[in-house]
């Protein structure tokens, strides 16, 4: 039957565009529908983005990484320690064998350079300003409706109201994720209490492609290095705190922050604009359901405690680009329910263990009884001293779940 493209996908942020770029490439018709506007210049986000080796190959792959690359700062080193408790947690390059365990990407500039890319996608339409209001399955394929998001002054008025057909529709629209609902995909979602503050700030005593991660009853503190003396400083604290900390003044912010997290890259200074983000995590049972297909955060959004959440979106992306590449060379259709199976059968695993893993990080640091800071001193150690849980650590935060014995014949068993 006609369609007017092949897959409809709701959301451009980081995922939902390399999702874009990676089936254009594999030579699919590509509609996104992004609810925001058309961008003008960067983004106002002081993140920085820690991505794994496995992202890094993927955003080759797409083509993006040669527009990042330069901003990039390599992390050779992770120093994970808890306040006011022994035991330290070393991460190194050297028991990988590997010049480097990631990258530090500002995420302003990686979503300009993935929105670049996708824009100039020849086989992609994209609708600014516009989102979904409904999809239904007639027979082989989709009708995804159209309307203008909300408040939106400048839609796509030619395709406002209207209908699109699609053999699928991917749900790439975040946590909250309208796809989800209207698929009638039930979702389990725990808020963590807990806020991120992250603001980029300078420090007097550099540590060289290390990045830290400080655990704190609050919640869990970062310095990511982006490059010299500049650091990303993420501070998770009780979301009750959060309007507090933000109207403090920055001398103050830096005050406290250094109190938190000590005096192991010196003095903070040059403290950046603040910008915060309530942290939740949530899951859902399944992310098929009838031609549409979750990924990204509408899928499973995890605490940021372990930089994990695009590092999953981005290996989803790999297998739908593989698997949804081979459909269409294989005259496939892309939506058949049986195809859509097999990529949840395949990624089910990884987004189990992630949330798992980012989930135990977020509560287990957050218990506030005497037992439970020993334990976690104890555990920092052992995974420290001993090569199985090291090897467990890296495996999990670097190496984005693939077999580290496998891929990295180096590694202790
Ligand atoms: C403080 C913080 C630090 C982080 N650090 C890291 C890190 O170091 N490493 C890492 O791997 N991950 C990190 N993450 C997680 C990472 O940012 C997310 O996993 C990732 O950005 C999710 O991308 P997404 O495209 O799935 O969702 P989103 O970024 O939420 O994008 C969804 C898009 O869909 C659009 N949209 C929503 N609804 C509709 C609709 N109905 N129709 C059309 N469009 C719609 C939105 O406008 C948006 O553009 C961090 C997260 C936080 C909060």
């Amino acid at each position: 039957m006609q369609r007017d493209c092949d897959v409809v996908i709701a959301g451009a942020g980081l995922v939902g565009a390399a999702l874009g770029i990676g089936l254009a490439q594999a030579g699919l018709q590509v509609v996104v529908c992004e609810r925001g506007a058309a961008p003008t210049g960067l983004a106002s986000d002081p993140r920085g983005l820690a991505l794994n080796l496995r992202s890094t190959e993927i955003l080759q792959t797409l083509g993006v990484w040669e527009g990042i690359a330069a901003q990039a700062c390599p992390v050779r080193h992770i120093h994970v320690t808890q306040q006011g408790h022994f035991g330290a947690l070393r991460l190194s390059h050297a028991d990988l064998d590997l010049p480097e365990l990631g990258h530090v990407c500002p995420a302003d500039r990686l979503q300009q350079v993935i929105l670049e890319r996708l824009i100039a996608s020849p086989k992609v339409r994209i609708l600014w300003n516009t989102g979904i209001e409904a999809s239904h399955v007639n027979e082989d394929l989709l009708q995804v409706s159209l309307c203008p998001a909300t408040g939106s002054v400048n839609a796509n008025a030619a395709e406002n109201g209207h209908t699109l057909t699609a053999a699928l529709l991917v749900g790439a629209d975040g946590t909250e994720s309208t796809v989800r609902m209207q698929a009638g995909i039930e979702a389990v979602r725990h808020d963590y209490g807990q806020t991120a503050i992250v603001c980029n700030v300078d420090v007097s005593r550099p540590a060289p492609a290390t990045a830290f991660e400080r655990f704190t009853t609050q919640g869990p503190m970062a310095f990511l290095p982006v490059g010299g003396r500049r650091y990303v400083m993420v501070r998770a604290a009780r979301t009750a705190d959060v309007a507090g900390l933000l109207a403090l003044g920055n001398a103050e912010y830096l005050a406290d922050a250094q109190r938190r997290f000590g005096y192991r890259l010196g003095t903070l200074s040059r403290p950046g604009a603040r910008r915060a983000w309530p942290l939740l995590g949530l899951r859902v049972a399944r992310r098929v359901a009838g031609r549409r297909l979750l990924l990204g955060n509408a899928a499973t959004t995890v605490h940021p405690n372990g930089a994990q959440g695009l590092n999953l979106g981005l290996r989803d992306v790999d297998e739908a680009v593989s698997l949804l590449g081979e459909a269409l060379h294989g005259g496939e259709d892309p939506g058949d329910p049986q195809l859509l199976a097999r990529f949840a059968e395949a990624r089910d695993a990884d987004h189990a263990r992630t949330f798992r893993l980012t989930d135990a990080m977020a509560r287990g640091f957050a218990l506030e009884i005497p037992t439970a800071a020993g334990l976690r001193s104890l555990g920092l150690l052992m995974a420290d001293r001993l090569p199985v849980f090291k090897r467990r650590a890296m495996q999990a935060l670097v190496l984005g779940g693939q077999s580290a014995a496998t891929e990295h014949p180096g590694m202790p068993r």
